[in-house]
C-alpha cells in the first residue's frame, strides 16, 4: 500500500536480486512433475504410455500459452514440459523468477482443475506439484538443440519403457528379469526384440508417444451470426467469419530441418 512503500522497512526491497533474464535469447522454462513416479503409481497410470496422463499434460500446457503471454512453441513428453519465450519478449521486464513461477503454477492449478476430463474414473488423491528451471539460448542453432535434445531423450526412453513394459505384461517377465534383458541393448536389439518377440513394429507405435507434443499458435476460421440493426432499418442477423489464435497439437520430428521449413515464424532472426 500507498503508506507502506514510505515506511522505514522499505529498504528490505533492495535485498531482492536483479534476475533479469539477458536480451535477445530465447527463454525456455521447463517444467517436471515432482516424483511422478510414484504419482503414477498412486494413480493407476497404464504403462508405458497413459492416454489420459499425457493429454492431460497438454491440456495444462495449452492453458500456459492461452493464459500466459510471448510463448511461441512447447514441447512435452512424459510428466515434463518446456515452454520457449520469443527472443524479443519483455513480459515481466524478463525477469526469471516471474516468468518460471508464472508457467509452474498457471500449469499446476490447470492440471488440478481438469483432472476430472481425463481421470473420470480415477479420484486425484493429493496435489501434484512440479520444479521449474530457466534456461537461455542465444542462437537459433542453440534452441532447436535443446528441443532436439528432449525429443531424442522421448524417443530413448519411449523405446526402452515400451519394451521394458513387453517382457513383464506379455513376455511373463518380472520388472528384475525385464531389466536384465535390456541391460547392455542399443535401439537396433530393442527394435528387434519387440519385433522377433511380440510382433511390435516400434514405428507403427502411436506417435504421440515416440515423438513427444508440440504445440504451436495457429488460426482458425470462426463463424458465427450477428444482429445489427441499421438506423432506419429493421435489425437482421448478419454472418461474420472471424480469424481466431488457436492453440494446435503436433506429434511430429522437430530434430530434422522440415518442420522449421514448414513454420518459419518460429525462430526469430
Ligand atoms: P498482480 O498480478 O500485479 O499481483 P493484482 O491484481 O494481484 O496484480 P495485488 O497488488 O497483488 O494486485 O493485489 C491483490 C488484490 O487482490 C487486492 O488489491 C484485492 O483487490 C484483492 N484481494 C486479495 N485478497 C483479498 C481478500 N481476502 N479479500 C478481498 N480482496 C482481496
Ligand atoms: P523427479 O521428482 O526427480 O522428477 P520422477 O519420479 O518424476 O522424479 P521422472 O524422471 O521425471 O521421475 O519420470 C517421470 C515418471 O512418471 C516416469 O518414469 C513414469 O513412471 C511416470 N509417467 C509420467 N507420465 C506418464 C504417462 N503418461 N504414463 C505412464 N507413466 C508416466
Ligand atoms: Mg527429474
Ligand atoms: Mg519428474
Ligand atoms: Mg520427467
Ligand atoms: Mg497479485
Amino acid at each position: 500500500s500507498a503508506r507502506m512503500a514510505k515506511s522505514k522497512f522499505e529498504y528490505v526491497r533492495n535485498f531482492e536480486i536483479d534476475d533479469t533474464c539477458l536480451r535477445n535469447c530465447y527463454i525456455v522454462v521447463r517444467l517436471d512433475g515432482r516424483n511422478f513416479h510414484k504419482f503414477a503409481e498412486d494413480h493407476n497410470f497404464l504403462k508405458p504410455n497413459d492416454d489420459r496422463a499425457l493429454a492431460l499434460m497438454v491440456r495444462s500446457a495449452t492453458s500456459v500459452l492461452e493464459e500466459l503471454e510471448d510463448i511461441n512453441i512447447a514441447y512435452g513428453q512424459s510428466d515434463e514440459f518446456s515452454f520457449i519465450f520469443k527472443r524479443s519478449s519483455t513480459w515481466f521486464r524478463r525477469r526469471a523468477s516471474k516468468l518460471m513461477t508464472h508457467v509452474a503454477s498457471q500449469f499446476s492449478s490447470s492440471y488440478v482443475f481438469y483432472w476430472g476430463e481425463f481421470f473420470s474414473d480415477q479420484p486425484l488423491l493429493h496435489p501434484p506439484s512440479f520444479d521449474g528451471r530457466v534456461v537461455l539460448y542465444p542462437s537459433n542453432r542453440n534452441l532447436r538443440d535443446y528441443l532436439s535434445w528432449r525429443q531424442a531423450d522421448c524417443h530413448i526412453n519411449n523405446l526402452y519403457n515400451t519394451a521394458f513394459w513387453a517382457l513383464v505384461q506379455r513376455g511373463g517377465c518380472t520388472t528384475a528379469q525385464a531389466e536384465e534383458r535390456l541391460k547392455g541393448t542399443v535401439a537396433a536389439d530393442k527394435n528387434e526384440l519387440l519385433f522377433s518377440e511380440f510382433n511390435i513394429n516400434y514405428n507403427n507405435e502411436p506417435s504421440a508417444y515416440r515423438k513427444g507434443t508440440t504445440l504451436l499458435w495457429g488460426r482458425t476460421d470462426e463463424a458465427s451470426t450477428k444482429k445489427i440493426k441499421p438506423s432506419n432499418g429493421d435489425e437482421r442477423q448478419v454472418l461474420v467469419t472471424r480469424s481466431r489464435r488457436q492453440v494446435t497439437t503436433h506429434h511430429c520430428d522437430i530434430i530434422g530441418d522440415q518442420f522449421w521449413d514448414e513454420h518459419p515464424d518460429i525462430l526469430e532472426p
